[in-house]
């Protein structure tokens, strides 16, 4: 799934691969997802694109977007792969190809759920929303913003709720945030009441510093890039090292469901509090 560091990596090899390249060609599903959504019907992406150059590419929270020089922009989620292609090697099955007329194509497919969305400036969609309008963690007002948010937030509220649920930090989903917690050393289900100030401020710098080394690493490892590679950024509690012993203690890292996902933690680094 894209998070923030995969958006911003995406964003980047597009504007350094695809930029500059015209649309020769979109093709539709080669068979419908159910759950992936569009807007309007995927078979009139074609007429809207085809001799639209690409002008730009950006990422932000968990969407990638693609500019063209006709004011439209294709906004893609987290749940859509990017691949860019020859166009020769396209796989069987795809929600939409586009092709350029240098013979590449970038090639859009969906797991469990996603949404490809031409737009212009207009998108109509609460996340898409709240990604666009998020400061950024490399922004340099990002620290007021944390400190307000977390007082904002009930004592009760558990550290993964605050980071990882409801829009407040946009690109900080199930993947990104089992990092940052480690890095903080702070158990996910730890209750925020619990956290004295200096564990606050630990718990805001590790959260720019953790996705400070996953975007300088083009993403994670468990997420793939516009090329096929596996991100170079290794990630230390992630379905990659559950099981493995911590890096720090070597105690078993733990998996366990919580909060519709899965959380991934050290339980002698990340002690839970009272
Ligand atoms: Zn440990």
């Amino acid at each position: 799934m894209i998070e923030l560091p995969e958006a911003l990596t995406l964003a980047r090899q597009l504007s350094e691969a695809v930029v500059g390249k015209t649309v020769r060609g979109v093709l539709p599903p080669t068979k419908p997802h159910k759950f992936c959504w569009w807007s309007g019907e995927p078979a009139d992406y074609a007429p809207q694109l085809c001799g639209a150059r690409i002008v730009g590419a950006k990422g932000f929270g968990i969407f990638v977007e693609i500019e063209f020089d006709n004011g439209l922009s294709l906004c893609v989620n987290d749940g859509v792969n990017v691949r860019l292609i020859e166009v020769a090697n396209a796989p069987k099955d795809y929600q939409l190809l586009i092709e350029f007329a240098d013979a590449t194509a970038l090639v859009l497919t969906v797991a469990m759920y996603g949404g490809i969305v031409l737009h212009r400036e207009d998108y109509d969609n609460t996340y898409w929303q709240k990604s666009r309008a998020a400061m950024s963690p490399f922004d340099k007002a990002f620290k007021a913003h944390f400190v307000s948010l977390l007082k904002s937030c009930k004592p009760t509220m558990s550290a993964k709720a605050f980071l990882a649920t409801e829009q407040r930090f946009p690109g900080i989903g199930n993947g990104v945030v089992q990092d940052v917690l480690f890095a903080a050393g702070i158990h996910p289900k730890r209750k925020l009441g619990t956290l004295e100030v200096d564990d606050g401020d630990r718990l805001r710098k590790c959260v720019v510093s953790v996705l400070r080394a996953m975007v300088d690493g083009g993403g994670r490892d468990t997420e793939k890039d516009l090329f096929g590679n596996a991100g170079q950024y290794r990630t230390q509690m992630s379905k990659h090292t559950v099981g493995c012993g911590c890096p720090t203690c070597g105690t078993l890292i733990r998996k366990e469901a919580y909060m519709g996902g899965s959380v991934y933690y050290c339980t002698t680094c990340q002690p839970l509090g009272n």
